[in-house]
């Protein structure tokens, strides 16, 4: 083989190795377990907002269960009071049956409020309980799109590891002094290092080589540069 006909070989190879790899980066499954991912976070968000509002309204109907057994405190004392039948007073005991009826008012007031914060807190936990059957659902999903990735993606990763074998085996043939000018191009021209003169054209960077300049690059070896692109160029004798 000559130095042109291995650095097109390796070219192939390393076209081909690319091609594997972004492949295997765009398994619809790997894309799926990533927007799905994405998507998990974010109802993970929503879940620790209704988390956060179940609690601050548990603990709202915890205290106005606190005012009401304070107000039922309240209207008990009063009550022993009158029963004690230690207020003799007719206006004193007018003021306690008075004041027991608007503590029993405010009591009315207080149990319909609790029972509103408790109509809330029970929404609430419903949507908790929705949100993480939600989240249950999406996880399951993502263990088995991880599963078929790994099916799927394996046969790929293997097929790759023996690419990248072979490129290596041809690598190891090479001038190191060529290899590293060719690395050093794949790495500069977005990992097309070599162009090939077809007629007046450079098969990378498709760009027409005038007259003169290709007299140039025939008269020369059969590895030259694109005066264009300044890719290796290869040359090859005419009709082959
Ligand atoms: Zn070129």
């Amino acid at each position: 083989m000559t130095e042109g006909e291995m650095l097109i070989a390796l070219m192939e190879q390393d076209r081909t190795l690319d091609r594997a790899i972004k492949t295997l980066d765009e398994l619809p499954e790997k894309q799926a377990i990533l927007k799905l991912r994405h998507r998990l976070k974010e109802i993970e968000g929503v879940a620790d907002k209704a988390r956060a509002y179940l609690k601050s309204a548990n603990a709202m109907v915890a205290r106005a269960a606190d005012e009401v057994a304070t107000v039922q405190a309240k209207i008990d004392a009063e009550q022993a009071k009158v029963l004690s039948g230690r207020v003799t007073d007719p206006k004193e005991l007018q003021n306690l049956t008075r004041e027991i009826d608007s503590l029993a008012r405010r009591k009315d007031q207080l149990e319909r409020e609790e029972l509103n914060l408790m109509e809330k807190a029970e929404a609430g936990e419903a949507q908790v309980a929705r949100i993480e059957a939600t989240l249950a659902e999406g996880r399951a999903r993502e263990a088995s799109l991880i599963e078929e990735f790994k099916a799927h993606g394996g046969e790929m990763q293997t097929e790759i590891a023996r690419l990248k074998a072979g490129r290596e085996a041809m690598a190891a043939r090479f001038d190191p002094r060529l290899l590293a000018r060719y690395e050093r191009l794949r790495e500069t021209k977005r990992g097309v290092a070599v162009g090939i003169l077809q007629g007046a054209l450079c098969s990378a960077c498709r760009t027409e080589i005038p007259a003169g300049q290709c007299q140039v690059l025939l008269a020369g070896p059969e590895v030259g540069e694109c005066p264009n692109c300044k890719r290796m160029i290869i040359v090859r004798p005419e009709g082959s």
